[in-house]
């Protein structure tokens, strides 16, 4: 077996992966990626949110993203019956990007990989991880490619962000159950024929059929939308008798009121895809000599795109404390890593739940609008999640239960009167 020497090995080429390896990169560090798949490969998380435009530029990927012509998002749309709740990221709290892209990602990380190969990132395709063993913090990393072949790839450190792979939480016994209901959802693409003109036909809307069911519609720059329904397992299950992803994910564009027309009778574009409670938690974000990133770590759910931003998020950060520490520079793991990212799980878990219990959705419907208070969830919305100078982050545990407390004793006094 022949034995490559790296300075960091990253397990995955997704957006978390791509962006510690660039990184790293640029700064000189001598870096590797083995990614499993070819790209393009189908993968879902079409809806970004503005905070990871910070990470792409960070990275050197963002100008020739930006000259791919994705569809711009500027905001997003939820629906409920006739009530419609519109965030716009122009118009929130604090600093950050007013705007981010919603893409196919087969196409996106494809087109990241391309960039990266191009600016000289060390990136094999089709190389899977099959085993790693650690002595002290130099890991021993075992992978094959598509022939068979296997080699050694010997690293200073390792960053795992191979995603739904959760290679080294499999490996080392890291995994842990989410501490969020288990929920299952369906996807697809459609071409999307009977597009609207103008902002109507473009913007990203989710359609909340129940308190914790709700259909995504992301519209494409090719003229593809994709469309997918999400909720508790037991719902999702319930579309179809015989778990056909294609009849349930119809049935499930019937329950949309809004959506129907435009989407009832078009054909997808390939197999509806189910991916089956996909929350999921680890014991740990490193170890000697590993960190955790993205996909690979936490995921809480898709309902607000917060998936990717963690990806980059966590990636970009694994980069910079990788290099330091492989630069000889003592790095506190706990703090400096595993506490500053587990803030913004807390704060999006919140999010999350809240949504699920309804509560959050009593802020976004309650009438009169309150602007203040849509600019600071907007701000989060928009992943600014660790900026503690917003109520809506740094009080998160309590702020959106007790304001929806309180809209619901108000309302309950009006229909008394
Ligand atoms: P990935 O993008 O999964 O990349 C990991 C890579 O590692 C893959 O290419 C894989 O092939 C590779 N790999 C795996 N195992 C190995 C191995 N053994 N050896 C080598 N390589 C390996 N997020 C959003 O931001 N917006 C959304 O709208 C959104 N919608 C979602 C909807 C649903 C239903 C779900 C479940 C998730 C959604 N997400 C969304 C989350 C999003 O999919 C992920 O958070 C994001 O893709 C994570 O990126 P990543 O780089 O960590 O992993």
């Amino acid at each position: 077996m022949t034995t490559e020497f790296v300075e960091v090995l990253i397990i995955g080429a997704g957006p978390s992966g791509a962006v510690a390896s660039s990184y790293l990169h640029n700064q000189g560090v001598k870096v590797k990626v083995v990614e499993k798949t070819n790209f393009p490969r189908i993968v879902v998380g079409e809806s970004l949110i503005p905070r990871v435009m910070d990470h792409f530029n960070e990275a050197g990927l963002f100008d020739h993203l930006d000259k791919q012509g994705f569809e711009k998002k500027k905001g997003a749309r939820f629906i409920r019956g006739k009530e419609i709740c519109v965030f716009d990221f122009s118009n929130k709290y604090g600093e950050g990007w007013d705007w981010t892209w919603q893409i196919p990602r087969a196409d996106f990380d494809f087109e990241i990989t391309q960039e990266m190969k191009r600016k000289g990132v060390d990136l094999e395709f089709e190389t899977e991880v099959i085993s790693v063993s650690f002595e002290g913090k130099e890991s021993t990393t075992v992978v094959k490619d598509k022939n068979g072949n296997l080699k050694q790839i010997k690293a200073k450190f390792l960053i795992d962000a191979s995603g739904y792979g959760r290679v080294l939480p499999r490996l080392l016994d890291l995994d842990e159950p989410s501490k969020l209901n288990p929920h299952s959802a369906i996807f697809s693409h459609v071409k999307d024929v009977n597009r609207p003109e103008g902002e109507e036909g473009t913007l990203i809307s989710f359609d909340i059929l129940e308190t914790q069911v709700w259909l995504w519609v992301i519209p494409f720059s090719n003229g593809n939308t994709s469309v997918g329904i999400v909720g508790p397992t037991e719902f999702i299950n319930g579309l179809s008798e015989n778990q056909d992803t294609k009849e349930a994910l119809e049935n499930a564009i019937q329950l949309s009121d809004y959506y129907i027309k435009r989407f009832g009778n078009v054909p997808f574009i390939f197999e509806p895809k189910k991916l089956t409670n996909y929350s999921a938690a680890v014991k740990n974000l490193y170890g000697d000599g590993f960190a955790l990133t993205g996909n690979s770590s936490e995921f809480l759910d898709p309902v607000f795109s917060s998936g990717v931003c963690f990806a980059t998020e966590s990636g970009m950060l694994a980069a910079k404390l990788a290099e330091r520490e492989i630069k000889g520079e003592i790095v506190d793991w706990e703090t400096e890593y595993a506490d500053y990212m587990k803030y913004g799980i807390a704060v999006f878990t919140t999010y999350v739940r809240e949504w699920y219990t309804g509560n959050l959705q009593e802020l976004f419907y309650h009438q009169p609008e309150n602007p203040d208070v849509k600019q600071k969830i907007c701000s989060v919305l928009a992943g600014y999640v660790w900026d503690k100078t917003n109520p809506f982050v740094a009080k998160h545990d309590n702020l959106i239960k007790n304001m929806a407390h309180l809209i619901k004793m108000e309302r309950e006094a009006k229909e008394n009167l």
